[in-house]
């Protein structure tokens, strides 16, 4: 499995090269957890009984921070029985993903769950556009482990 620096360093890279003025760190579960409660989507879908692991979510963009965040132990879920250049690419999607988060910002006007999936909707438009090896690597990840 990849070091925790090394995935830093490969977000950090992506953010650099397109300026972006916004930070990545690693954050517990716990607190992960906290953070991504945050976002209506995953508000709704913990309502309808489903649990916070089972959702596969490795990152999450703060738009209140500019920071992107991963978890360790989603990451590890996800990636641990990938070849290290598959678990390169698939920071690199998820870091793609989030950075799409934050050039939509100014978009995203309010937190109702359908603004949220609508965002959902148009960042994965754009990295697929943007990048579509990339984008289908990271469904292919997450679908492995559910129906998302
Ligand atoms: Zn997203």
């Amino acid at each position: 499995m990849l070091k925790e620096k090394e995935m830093i360093a490969i977000a950090q890279r992506i953010i650099r090269a397109n300026k972006a003025p916004i930070k990545v760190k690693f954050l517990s579960y716990n607190k992960f957890k906290t953070e991504a409660k945050k976002s209506p989507m995953v508000k709704q879908v913990l309502r309808e009984g489903n649990a916070f692991y089972d959702l596969n979510v490795p990152s999450l963009f703060s738009h209140k921070k500019d920071t992107i965040y991963f978890n360790k132990k989603m990451l590890t879920k996800l990636i641990h029985s990938e070849s290290l250049l598959t678990q390169r690419r698939f920071i690199k999607a998820i870091t793609y993903h989030e950075l799409f988060h934050f050039m939509n910002k100014r978009r995203m006007k309010d937190s109702t769950v359908a603004a949220a999936m609508l965002s959902e909707d148009m960042v994965e438009r754009q990295f697929k556009k943007s990048y579509p090896k990339l984008a289908a690597l990271g469904k292919k990840i997450a679908s492995k482990y559910g129906d998302n």
